[in-house]
């Protein structure tokens, strides 16, 4: 059945949302697609639900070529199995809790990983019955800490996850790989360019994890990228560590008086004035900082570390906690306070060094502060420091790794900046920004051994199983398809997602205009060509124009004035194309280039996994 304008439940609007800061908001919400009912969380009307089942056919489309079934799950859970893996804590403020009448405690749930491996435990049992991969598209619920920019971060908003089962890592790797090609086509069907990155695993656990990235301004993740086609998360971005350097010949380490050089800068300088270096200038890169920070671990308990890096670098306290080098799981990390250094009078603020010798290190392996140093990978043996003597107004010189210090363990804590090299040798990295639109997680064995999910192997010896998971932000795709598909002013939608395929404009008062509007559209119609038609007797053509224009649908027929002479107008809004077609021809013409259209995106998903995805303009041109 077409949608008629007479009667479809929809008012665009002229004025942008309250606190609209990204096209995709301003835009979904003038053209009637959603309406904000509280911070973050969206009514969907109609045109939008269109536009949102056409994104859901294709992700379950790609689902299931990629073996996984549909379930679904409530969205209200107990909060036991979260209790049991740990994410009720870990997740704190960010979850919806509730309590039943019973007093029981209750969530909604921010994604599902515990109720999917309870129910596999609860009906599988054998290793014949894997692998398995099952996956919703579900609605989550998460009190994020900054709701902003419309559907892109949401409180409440829809996800597709799945989950794989599998009896060994050679069964996860698979399944792995089977989802990134099906997340490969999904983005690429989509028309929308998107970048695998590697990630980090963070609050989940587990070993590998990639994310899925639309880059954009308008996205929150920082990522680098180098012209040789390396991407990664800032997070995610190793160092790459020099060989060591020989140092038999190097002078003795030497404390020297640095009065007033609490700072890199004013270290440097009194260095270059006072201590110049015969072949040239000390820089900052000369210096090896010393950062005290806390770490709280996820038993609760805080440990003051101390990292070591090069001066001209910064910390970068999210990397340093999403390395997995300062403890297992989901630690938190901040500067030390000052009462942190106060127990610690040996950490002379300003002047930290390891300190002169093995012997009477202040830091690393039980120095006499008893804390853990950890250094920068790029610090390695034979390089040589200025750095803290422990003493105020001191410093030493000439502190060489591996001779006069050695740590606890390397971090990967400083600051990635550009220009620096790609870990793989691709050439220098550059900073990006984008949204991410998808995760692919190995979570390995972490929630099967917290719920105690064991299937019998081959011998008949309970194994427990090892899981992948899976997301796709549903709604946050269509805010993406949103920002890359508009004029500035109106949506452009691509063709094979807009909410029809087809606006049909009845521009004018006569009843034979009408007539035609409503004959075309039937014989559209009939020919599986989905169709809005703006049937609308007391409005002006130019508001109808200007509806069509913001509603976004990109193939428009007006069908108006022409009509005395047997034509109507075919427009193109992705080409800015427009022209006279007689009426008997228009019918063939428009099915022919929808199918075309819907054929081309579905080509687009063959391409991507062939690694030659096309670019979204030739997705878009009809
Ligand atoms: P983010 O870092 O943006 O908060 P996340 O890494 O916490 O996202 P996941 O747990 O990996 O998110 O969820 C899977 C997918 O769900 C994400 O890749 C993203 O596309 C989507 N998603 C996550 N949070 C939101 C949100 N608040 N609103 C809309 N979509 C979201
Ligand atoms: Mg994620």
């Amino acid at each position: 059945m077409a949608l008629r304008m007479s009667s479809l439940f929809v008012r665009t609007q002229k004025e942008d949302p309250v606190g609209a800061e990204v096209a995709s908001h301003r835009l979904l919400h003038r053209a009637g697609y959603i309406r904000r009912s509280a911070p973050g969380i969206y009514t969907w009307l109609p045109l939008g639900l269109k536009v949102l089942s056409k994104i859901e056919a294709i992700v379950r489309d790609e689902m299931a070529r990629a073996g996984s079934q549909e379930v679904h799950f409530p969205s209200l859970l107990p909060a036991d199995p979260y209790k049991a893996s740990g994410r009720w804590e870990a997740y704190g403020s960010d979850i919806f809790t509730l309590t039943d009448r019973k007093d029981n405690d209750y969530l909604l749930a921010p994604t599902h990983e515990e109720v999917f491996t309870l129910l596999v435990k609860d009906l599988y049992s054998s290793y014949k019955d894997l692998p398995l991969s099952i996956y919703q598209i579900q609605t989550k619920y998460r009190d994020e800490a900054r709701p902003r920019a419309g559907l892109l971060r949401g409180r409440e908003f829809i996800m597709k996850d799945a989950y794989s089962f599998d009896i060994d890592d050679a069964g996860l790797d698979a399944s792995y790989e089977a989802m990134r090609v099906a997340y490969l086509r999904t983005f690429a069907r989509l028309g929308l360019p998107c970048l695998p990155i590697k990630a980090t695993p963070g609050a989940m656990g587990g070993a590998g994890t990639e994310e899925f990235i639309y880059p954009s301004e308008v996205g929150e993740d920082t990522f680098v990228r180098s012209p040789g086609g390396y991407a990664a998360n800032v997070e995610a971005v190793t160092s790459i560590v020099p060989d060591p350097i020989p140092f038999d010949d190097a002078p003795a380490a030497h404390v020297e008086d640095t009065p007033d050089t609490p700072t890199i800068e004013t270290l440097v300088a009194a260095a270059n004035a006072n201590h110049p270096r015969p072949d040239r200038e000390w820089t900052a890169a000369d210096t090896l900082k010393n950062v005290v920070c806390a770490v709280t671990h996820p038993d609760g308990t805080r440990e003051i570390v101390v990292i070591g890096l090069p001066g001209d670098r910064e910390v970068d306290l999210d990397r340093a906690a999403g390395t997995g080098a300062l403890g297992i799981g989901e630690v938190e990390i901040e500067p030390a306070t000052e009462a942190d250094l106060a127990a610690h009078p040996e950490l002379v603020k300003g002047y930290i060094g390891p300190g002169l010798s093995p012997e009477t290190q202040v830091l690393g392996l039980e120095g006499t502060s008893g804390l853990r140093f950890l250094l920068d990978p790029r610090v390695v043996d034979g390089t040589r420091w200025i750095t803290g003597a422990n003493e105020p107004g001191k410093h030493v010189f000439d502190l060489v790794a591996g001779r006069d210090f050695v740590a606890d363990g390397t971090i990967e804590a400083a600051q990635v900046m550009v220009g620096d090299p790609a870990p793989d040798g691709s050439g220098p990295l550059e900073l990006a920004r984008g949204v991410e639109i998808g995760q692919i997680f190995k979570l390995g064995r972490r929630y099967a051994e917290a719920l105690d999910l064991k299937v019998l192997d081959a011998n008949g010896k309970a194994t427990t199983v090892t899981m992948g998971s899976y997301g796709i932000g549903v709604t946050r795709i269509m805010a993406c398809i949103a920002e890359e598909y508009h004029d500035g002013d109106s949506l452009v939608w691509p063709q094979h997602l807009a909410p029809a395929d087809v606006h049909i404009i009845a521009a004018g008062k006569g009843s034979d205009i009408g007539e035609a509007a409503e004959a075309l559209t039937a014989d559209l119609e009939a020919a599986g060509v989905t169709v809005l038609l703006d049937d609308r007797v007391k409005v002006s053509p130019g508001f109808k124009f200007a509806d069509a224009e913001l509603i976004g649908i990109p193939t428009v027929i007006v069908v108006g004035r022409g009509l005395a002479d047997g034509t109507v107008e075919l427009r193109n809004r992705l080409t800015g194309e427009q022209q006279e077609i007689a009426v008997a021809e228009v019918v063939a013409t428009t099915v022919e280039r929808v199918r075309a259209a819907y054929a081309r995106a579905d080509a687009a998903g063959d391409a991507a996994v062939s690694g030659t995805a096309p670019a979204p303009a030739d997705l878009a041109a009809v």
